[in-house]
């Protein structure tokens, strides 16, 4: 089977190895991919919004199956653009990536599903936000509707950063996607990431992950897109597994069905485990990056065999097998990652990392025959271990050992593992 992965990050590298071990999979395609892709994989050099040129390519390479990492093009309707021709691709339609795609819809779905979220209200004008601020008081998170890669959510202390987000958003900062903004409760808790496998109907949970959005150590500094991520969440137990799945993931499924869109491919659910229980911050229409990197390397069962089964409208028949132990993910990132850094940079060390230990690129390019750094998030160290201390430790060594200038990671991923159940 020939598969076409649209993406060319930490993720989408990490689908690509899972992939490549699948006895199912004859040749494997990558667009645009990176320098660590290009060694498991053939790069395309398109960029994933490019739908039209996506389509043209797998058309003409006879792909089988193509899996979609990004957000962007799934919320642009990349999936209806292959089906229209006839192409088999693995991801919820443009219209249940919506959400995604739209917070206010995603948060009214929960509405009609009663799925646990926090209060909130819409608006898409200042004396609107400025009367609900008043009301409600502080804190008080504003979120920017639409797609903003991160950065459209801000927890907000004081009245008056609060009242500066909304004019932001409302002005345009993010352009149509902060034409309405959501206003809401601040909940309170640990957060934790839930995905699972979808086929419209029937919902295949993963084993529970963590990401570190911040910059630097003890949670500090600007969001990032994540600087590191482990599986599984040693308080996240069965029960509480059974809570999300029976509360949340087979709601939501069910509501998307019943809207007329039923949802085929990963939906993350982004919770916060309050004391009265899970709630929902956010669903993704796919695979967290930095988070995929070592649930896919937890995973045992063969990811296309999973996708197959989801295409097909048979999950049922799975059980997800995953190996036994953690596995942590440590993102090695350029010199001032989030805000502008430097690019083309030599990336050395890649050769002395200990066996066992997988170094997924993320923003790597190939230049006069080296490795060279091509992004913020440069590269993601993921080990497993029996412990989450062996798989921090194992990923730490290999964190040492490659070099850049100005090379930037936190020490303490999976800090919130050792603190105890918020329950
Ligand atoms: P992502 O990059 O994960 O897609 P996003 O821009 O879609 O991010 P959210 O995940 O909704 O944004 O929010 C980002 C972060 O803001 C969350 O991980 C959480 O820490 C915080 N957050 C969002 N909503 C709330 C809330 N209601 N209460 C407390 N914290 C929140």
């Amino acid at each position: 089977m020939k598969v076409l992965v649209v993406g060319g990050g930490g993720r989408e590298h990490a689908l690509v190895w899972k992939l490549a071990q699948s006895p199912l999979v004859t040749e494997i395609f990558c667009a645009p991919g990176n320098a660590g892709i290009a060694t498991l994989a053939s790069c395309v050099p398109l960029v994933a919004h490019d739908i039209e040129g996506l389509v043209d390519f797998a058309r003409r390479a006879d792909i089988d199956l193509t899996v979609v990492g990004p957000e962007a093009p799934l919320v642009a309707g990349i999936v209806d653009a292959f089906k229209a021709k006839g192409l088999r691709i693995f991801g919820p339609s443009r219209a249940a990536a919506a959400i995604e795609g739209s917070k206010a819809w995603a948060k009214e779905l929960m509405l009609k599903a009663r799925i646990p979220t926090a209060r909130y209200t819409v608006v898409d004008n200042l004396p609107a936000a400025q009367k609900y601020i008043k009301e409600h008081g502080v804190p008080v998170v504003v979120k920017a509707d639409g797609l903003a890669a991160g950065k459209g959510v801000v927890v907000a202390e004081e009245e008056t950063q609060a009242l500066a987000a909304v004019e932001e958003m409302l002005a345009g900062r993010f352009g149509e996607a902060g034409r309405r903004i959501i206003l809401e409760e601040k909940l309170e808790g640990e957060e934790v990431s839930v995905l699972a496998f979808c086929d419209g109907e029937n919902v295949l949970p993963m084993v529970a992950s963590q990401d570190h959005k911040r910059v630097f150590e003890g949670d500090q500094g600007p969001n990032t897109g994540g600087m590191g991520a482990y599986a599984p969440v040693p308080f996240y137990d069965a029960e509480l597994a059974k809570e999300v799945k029976e509360t949340i993931l087979c709601p939501a499924v069910r509501a998307l069905a019943e809207a007329g869109h039923p949802y085929v491919g990963v939906l993350y659910a982004g919770l916060m485990v309050t004391r009265e229980g899970p709630k929902v911050l956010e669903f993704n229409c796919r695979f967290g990056d930095p988070e995929a990197q070592p649930l896919l390397m937890l995973l045992k069962t063969d990811l296309v065999e999973v996708i197959l089964a989801a295409l097909e409208g048979r999950l049922k028949e799975i059980k997800l097998e995953w190996h036994p132990g953690f596995a942590a993910c440590v993102v090695l990132s350029a010199p001032g990652y989030p805000g502008d850094y430097p690019k083309g940079e030599i990336i050395t060390g890649l050769d002395q990392v200990p066996e066992g230990v997988e170094v997924f690129h993320a923003g790597t390019a190939w230049k006069g025959g080296q490795v060279v750094t091509n992004g913020g998030r440069v590269l993601g160290v993921t080990a497993r271990g029996a412990t989450l201390e062996e798989a921090l430790s194992h990923a730490y060594r290999a964190a040492e050992v490659i070099h850049f200038p100005g090379k930037h990671y936190r020490r303490d991923i999976g800090w919130r593992a050792y603190k105890l159940s918020p329950r």
